[in-house]
């Protein structure tokens, strides 16, 4: 499991350099709901989740969002700033509220022209956030709603550092691309099967290995992406 009170990319740099790192971030908390920025919109600033964790979508025409990934205290936001792009890909909003840090961009374009150390692990990192999107992609298009459901739920019981948070059915059809009928189905077969609860807009994980089981292989797959290249 990861560790509650620490962001696990800074953690794993060099202790100088993640000393300075933290030294020069703001804590905060994120509050559920808000918006860190939108898709193609420069960043003010980087985010490293500590307790909070963020979803990173897209949306077409007139369509629902559709969340392709999450990122909690494993990673960070504004990673494509060591590419030096200074705008994402996806839109990232807050799904967790809890405790960050954050730096502005600018200082953080600073550091890592002044650490190829820093330069590589963000790369590194990087190419973690393709494989979860590219993952998503084919997950999405070729594993049933009920296995998905419970990579999803897998994704954020890692990243929540709780049993058990809100979540409405409209958001997980959002993560999955799904009709909410045919999340609302799914859950309930994940209850009957006693993996989870679900009440008032509340997802409670009560059997963590029957929901590892019942997961398409895209969750492990995408931890295994990860700790080959930073854990
Ligand atoms: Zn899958």
């Amino acid at each position: 499991m990861p560790a509650r009170t620490e962001n696990r990319l800074i953690q794993g740099l060099p202790r100088t350099l993640g000393r300075r790192l933290l030294n020069g971030c703001e804590s905060i908390c994120l509050v559920e709901g808000n918006s860190l920025f939108g898709a193609d919109e420069p960043f003010q600033y980087v985010y490293f989740p500590i307790l909070a964790f963020v979803s990173m979508g897209t949306t077409l025409g007139d369509h629902a969002p559709l969340e392709m990934g999450l990122v909690g205290n494993e990673g960070m936001l504004g990673a494509t700033l060591a590419l030096g792009v200074n705008t994402g890909p996806v839109h990232a909003v807050v799904r967790g509220s809890g405790a960050a840090l954050r730096m502005p961009r600018e200082q953080f374009q600073d550091e890592l022209r002044l650490s190829p150390v820093l330069n590589r692990a963000v790369g590194l990192y990087l190419s973690v956030i393709m494989s979860q999107l590219i993952q998503s992609a084919a997950c999405m298009h070729f594993h049933e709603v009920g296995p998905r459901l419970a990579r999803w739920l897998l994704m954020i019981h890692d990243r929540a550092h709780t049993d058990q948070f809100a979540i409405t059915h409209e958001l997980l059809a959002n993560m999955l691309g799904a009709r909410r009928s045919g999340v609302t189905i799914a859950a309930g077969q994940l209850q009957d099967r006693k993996l989870i609860s679900y009440r008032r807009g509340r997802i409670s994980v009560v059997n963590r290995k029957g929901l590892e089981a019942s997961a398409c292989e895209c969750y492990e797959a995408t931890i295994g992406y990860y700790d080959r290249l930073l854990a």
